[in-house]
């Protein structure tokens, strides 16, 4: 399976700018599609980014303040127009089932396809899916409401075959798929060789973590240790970090601090105030802890990868689909 890819959507606090909408992130892993947090605007920029709804089974929604998911209501009814028959699994906080429910039925219009919601707690990290391709966890964010940020990991990988020891053993193709589950070979004579000899120890799963809105919290490290990416909110510059504490929000500094006492391989920071038309010194400021660091802007597609050849990301055309009408 190739690397997951992560696709920004939206990096802008509290409400959009010319050119920053409110949260959202598509982080695509074998061929499902999780989004996460829904802010005004998301529908427009997959159509943008040219991110269709197939596959999109996964919706996360961080928490209940508006700029996260004012954008939800609308990809569903969007959805269901098209003609979605699958079922869309949302995670968030238990009233978003709620808000959704009733926002379905004053519509008049319930969805044709099933929605399962699973309700994410604020007091503890909880797994909450698992599948072929990765497992989904949330953990508690300390934020003016019920808060929780978001471990998706690939699922565990096999073993692959040391081929100079499958030779030198000569081991038949048959017994090839129990040693890279982690079975010892019994050959003819009846004697056992150790499948560490016969295989190398899989490539390790990638990671990704989102933190959501969030004030500076030592307490997430044990979550978040050793990612591949992070993802950290740095609403403000350290030179307002009084606002930051006031509102439970982080500086890019302080998102800096998190991303190298938690030792990820890379950090991306985004909800950005209105405030910054230029995003440079946030950048700075987070890479002067930190220097693995990028900024999460709109139209770029991250590989969640080690490779540091990856690191840079690719920049997609953020082409209006309605500029030609
Ligand atoms: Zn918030």
């Amino acid at each position: 399976m190739s690397a997951p890819e992560l696709y920004i959507l939206g990096s802008s606090s509290a409400t959009p700018t010319r050119d920053r909408n409110p949260s959202s992130q598509v982080l695509k892993i074998g061929s499902d599609k999780i989004m996460i947090d829904c802010g005004e605007g998301t529908q427009m920029r997959l159509i943008q980014l040219g991110i269709r709804h197939t596959g999109l089974d996964y919706i996360c929604i961080s928490h209940l303040h508006g700029d996260h998911y004012y954008g939800l209501i609308g990809l569903i009814t969007s959805m269901n127009l098209m003609g979605r028959k699958q079922n869309l699994n949302i995670i968030g906080p238990p009233h978003l089932k709620d808000i959704l429910d009733l926002q379905l039925k004053e519509g008049g219009k319930q969805p044709e396809f099933n929605i399962t919601f699973h309700a994410t707690n604020p007091e503890k990290p909880e797994l909450i899916l698992k599948t072929s391709h990765f497992e989904l966890s949330s953990f508690p964010l300390k934020h003016q409401i019920h808060c929780t940020g978001f471990i998706i990991k690939e699922a565990a990988k096999e073993r692959s075959l040391n081929i100079d020891q499958i030779e030198n053993h000569q081991v038949p193709i048959a017994a090839f798929k129990s040693i890279k589950a982690g079975e010892n070979y019994i050959n003819d004579k009846g004697e056992e060789i150790s499948y560490l000899l016969l295989s190398h120890d899989p490539k390790p799963s990638k990671s990704y973590v989102y933190c959501s809105d969030t004030i500076f919290d030592m307490d997430i490290i044990p979550y978040i240790k050793d990612c591949t990416i992070l993802y950290h909110e740095a609403t403000y510059m350290e030179a307002l970090a009084d606002k930051a504490l006031e509102r439970y929000h982080s500086t890019a500094k302080q998102a800096g601090i998190i991303a190298t006492h938690a030792q990820v391989h890379q950090l991306l920071i985004g909800h950005f105030s209105s405030r910054y038309d230029n995003l440079e010194p946030l950048l700075l400021e987070a890479k002067s802890i930190f220097p693995n660091t990028a900024l999460a802007l709109e139209g770029l597609k991250f590989l969640i990868n080690e490779n540091d050849a990856d690191a840079e990301p690719t920049v997609l055309e953020l082409s209006n689909a309605f500029n030609n009408h």
